[in-house]
């Protein structure tokens, strides 16, 4: 059988793949082989795809019929996450030099499906519909020393018309909180101090298995037990499950950052609708409004699709009128495109490129002059950060402000891993420039860290 001493593996999409591919990466460093970052020497390649935007899978089609194309075939190939559960056996009929597809719910059986491909020299499929209960997260490599993703819960029950991941990921399964709680343990055991819990929907956490007794909420009065365990953050809440319980969490548990990722996706009720959202934009606002009396300094983030099928320039303008009155501090814009096996893959895309393109710039300006303004009100402002890592400059280190700012500061790298003051003094483009204040944790009770007015960053 033939040997593999090296991988290389590259993520496509979001947060979640990141942590497959740290999972993975750890099955195959215990397997004995070594990650390495130059894909012509690799014995075996992994491409952890995403299929959430047609962009992403061309990208990855690309570079999948380009290895094709290669005279010499030395390496293992293998396709993992979103793109192998949409495509499966389609895939290899397509790029016949692919050896193996490994579906989201199969990350455990890995080493197994490497060992039939080695032992067979045929092409092997996995991509189980049922969620792996028995996934072995502790065995995840992470490269940051300072911040880890854990998962607490997979799938998604909501069905929004546009999006792939139901058929992807499967339906919501939470993860236990004995095992989230241990993991979180040994995380901070290693020195971590911040933690970022990770769903497809985090607010649907518990639901699924009501003899837990433990809904998102309570998992994280749970989690802020955990002694040095400084920072919390989820991704990602669906608007119709956030409940007073959760906000008051945000406003009360020392750990847990005041910004909530809430993304609307459009201001029309009837494109909300179209796309199954679930909620009007009305209701979307009495909670943005509730969250933000709950908790005044509370951020917020959102994910934005324009051009969605039949969406009017009247419909766009309610959404940068929500985007206008809402001021989020993160936004994530995206042009719509449209993803097959979803039930909006049947409507008629009309809205032509050019349009879908200069609304979506629009949108790109408004929320730079927000974000500018923001950066602006910060100056002069003392806040905590995290110190996450040196930055290219060696002298400069990066951190981030409790609401998801980046912030750069002169410092030595032993502050990396810790939680430090920086007064604010100007900014360049997406990033704030400060000097530390002190080198001591700030003692401010959470209620005061952060005094300015709703929509405006610590
Ligand atoms: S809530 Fe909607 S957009 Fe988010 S993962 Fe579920 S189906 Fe996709």
């Amino acid at each position: 059988m033939r040997n593999l001493n090296t991988f290389f593996i590259r993520t496509y999409g979001c947060q979640m793949n990141e942590l497959d591919t740290e999972i993975m990466v750890g099955q195959l460093e215990k397997r004995g082989l070594t990650r390495i970052e130059d894909e012509q020497k690799a014995d075996l390649l992994i491409f952890n795809t995403c299929s959430i935007r047609d962009l992403a899978e061309r990208k990855v089609m690309g570079k999948l019929g380009q290895l094709g194309r290669s005279k010499t075939k030395r390496a293992i190939i293998g396709v993992t996450g979103c793109m192998a559960m949409a495509k499966k056996e389609s895939l290899f009929r397509k790029l016949p030099h692919i050896d193996f597809i490994l579906g989201t719910n199969n990350l455990t059986d890995l080493n197994q499906v490497l060992d039939e491909v080695l032992e067979t020299g045929k092409q092997t499929l996995r991509t189980d519909d049922q969620f792996e209960e028995n996934l072995d997260y502790l065995v995840a490599k992470r490269d940051d020393p300072v911040k880890a993703y854990v998962s607490i819960i997979r799938g998604c029950d909501k069905y929004c018309t546009y999006c792939v991941v139901p058929y992807t990921r499967g339906q919501e399964v939470s993860r236990s909180p004995e095992s989230i709680e241990e993991e979180c343990r040994l995380l901070v055991g290693k020195g971590y101090k911040e933690i970022t819990l990770l769903g497809q929907n985090v607010n649907s956490y518990g639901k699924d298995r009501p003899e837990w007794n433990c809904l998102f909420h309570d998992l994280l009065y749970r989690l802020d037990k955990i002694p040095g365990l400084e920072r919390v953050r989820f991704m990602t809440s669906h608007p119709t499950d956030i409940t007073l319980s959760l906000m008051q969490a945000v406003r009360d548990l020392p750990s847990l950052c005041e910004f909530v990722h809430f993304p609307i996706q459009a201001g029309s009720d009837r494109i909300l609708k179209k796309m199954h959202r679930i909620y009007t934009k009305e209701q979307y606002l009495e909670k943005v409004a509730l969250l933000r009396e709950t908790v005044p300094n509370v951020c917020l983030g959102t994910d934005i699709i324009v051009g969605f099928p039949t969406e009017t320039e009247e419909e766009f303008q309610e959404t940068y009128d929500v985007l206008k009155q809402v001021r989020y501090s993160v936004a994530f814009l995206f042009t719509y495109s449209p993803r097959k096996g979803t039930p909006a893959f049947r409507f008629k895309d009309d809205v032509p490129e050019a349009i879908k393109e200069e609304r979506l710039q629009r949108l790109l300006a408004l929320h730079a002059e927000i974000c500018a303004e923001e950066r602006q009100a910060m100056l002069g402002k003392e806040i905590e950060v995290l110190i996450e890592a040196q930055n290219k400059e060696e002298t400069q280190l990066k951190a981030r402000t409790r609401c998801w700012k980046n912030v750069i500061l002169k410092g030595d790298k032993e502050l990396i891993g810790t939680l430090q003051t920086v007064k604010l003094h100007s900014y360049s483009n997406q990033t704030l420039i400060g000097e530390l204040v002190s080198h001591e944790k700030p003692l401010v009770p959470k209620s005061q860290l952060i005094l300015t007015p709703a929509g405006c960053c610590s």
